[in-house]
């Protein structure tokens, strides 16, 4: 399986569907909030809406896909002006040299940020290409499945006023999910109203849902360590299944004393790369949780690393975002019990104007469940509208 050619295209969409350009807009706590001038709203600091499809081809005719973000339009370059030149030529089967040999090139610019990226996306497309050619999906390649579906939580609950907020969360458990998650509205630059509006989104959503469903809720990086140890005593009683992202990715420190602090879970890590960096994660016993995203962590392969890292630590892997990759990830690990889904509120709209899907025969879940692609590879087909809009 020779690859004769590596074609590497950006559409200005999100990886993340409407809910990236929806959130723009929808409040919710941001790194930035610090900064006067960036609390209103993520859209005044965040990249245009966009991802890179990587179009992997071998000398029989068989062609892989994988995609990743692309916010800044670095994905085509790094690609087209170095990665491609160490694929070219080579066999597509041997995932785990080209991965290696990728990651090595790249370190002086790559470890972590737009480099792993596009190797996530190199990565996730020989996946394809390989479950292409052996006529399988990519999760029996992977030694799956190890459930016949996989439960998917709702993740929404933007703090948008609270008679919306009870709508959507009662709106959730009539559509069957198990599990949803919130954003929280405000970080240490609001004080103790801000402390209070919080708890109060919190409440909100544990009045409407009752007991028996899981609840949990994303700081998106935007608490410091001070802030979120008063907070966590505010909001223990509502029993969260875990508190995401409470801190920048790399203040380690912070997660791990705040584990020290609480009884709530503490989760992280869609803003972390690689074996090496989950490795930090672990060592510093800093999350119970971690949320890998397969289109920035290193793709399938290092995915599996990072579960297996997993694993032996006793820590739950739940993959950060929605996306065919995860589903086929989490029929293959015995370590991830869900995924992340990004539902439209009951209160919202698409845009008016039809909005193309990114891929063709991408599965939806139902009841609160996603059921197991039966088409070969990653098993489904990139849309090719999406690089007109
Ligand atoms: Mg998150």
């Amino acid at each position: 399986m020779k690859i004769t050619s590596v074609r590497t295209r950006h559409a200005n969409r999100s990886i993340w569907g409407h809910l990236a350009e929806r959130e723009k807009t929808l409040p919710l706590v941001t790194p930035l909030d610090i900064y006067p001038q960036f609390e209103e709203t993520r859209g005044s600091w965040f990249w245009d809406s966009g991802m890179a499809v990587v179009e992997i081809e071998t000398e029989d005719g068989l062609v892989g896909a994988g995609w990743c973000e692309d916010g800044c339009s670095a994905i085509p370059l790094i690609i087209e002006t170095h990665m491609s030149r160490l694929l070219i030529g080579q066999d597509a089967g041997e995932i785990e040299g080209l991965w290696d040999r990728l990651f090595r090139a790249t370190l002086p610019y790559g470890r972590k940020g737009v480099a792993l990226q596009a190797l996530s996306a190199i990565d996730l497309a020989l996946w394809d290409l390989a479950g292409k050619a052996a006529n399988k999906p990519v999760y029996q390649l992977l030694g799956g499945p190890v459930q016949p579906d996989i439960p998917v939580y709702a993740s929404a609950l933007h703090p948008v006023g609270a008679d919306k907020v009870t709508a959507e969360a009662k709106a959730y458990v009539a559509e069957g999910y198990k599990a949803m998650k919130m954003r929280f509205p405000y970080g240490p630059g609001h004080g103790i109203d801000g402390m209070r509006a919080n708890e109060e989104h919190i409440a909100n959503v544990r009045d409407a849902v009752g007991d028996d469903i899981e609840i949990m809720a994303d700081a998106y990086m935007g608490w410091d360590f001070l802030y979120a140890k008063k907070m966590v005593k505010r909001l223990e009683p509502y029993r969260l299944a875990w508190i995401e992202e409470a801190f920048l990715p790399d203040d380690l420190n912070s997660y791990a004393k705040l584990r020290q602090e609480t009884d709530i879970p503490v989760s992280g890590g869609e803003h972390e790369y690689t074996r090496f960096g989950f490795e930090q994660i672990i060592e510093k016993e800093a999350m119970d949780i971690i949320q890998p995203d397969l289109r920035r962590c290193g793709g399938l392969s290092e995915g599996r690393r990072i579960c297996s890292l997993a694993l032996a630590a006793g820590i739950t892997v739940i993959p950060h975002a929605y996306g065919p990759t995860h589903i086929h990830f989490a029929l293959a690990e015995t370590v991830i019990p869900m995924i992340e889904y990004f539902p439209l509120p009951c209160w919202d709209a698409l845009p008016d104007a039809e909005v193309e899907p990114i891929f063709h025969d991408e599965l939806q879940p139902k009841n609160g469940r996603v059921g197991a692609p039966d088409k070969p590879g990653l098993g489904v087909t990139v849309n090719e509208k999406i690089f007109n809009d």
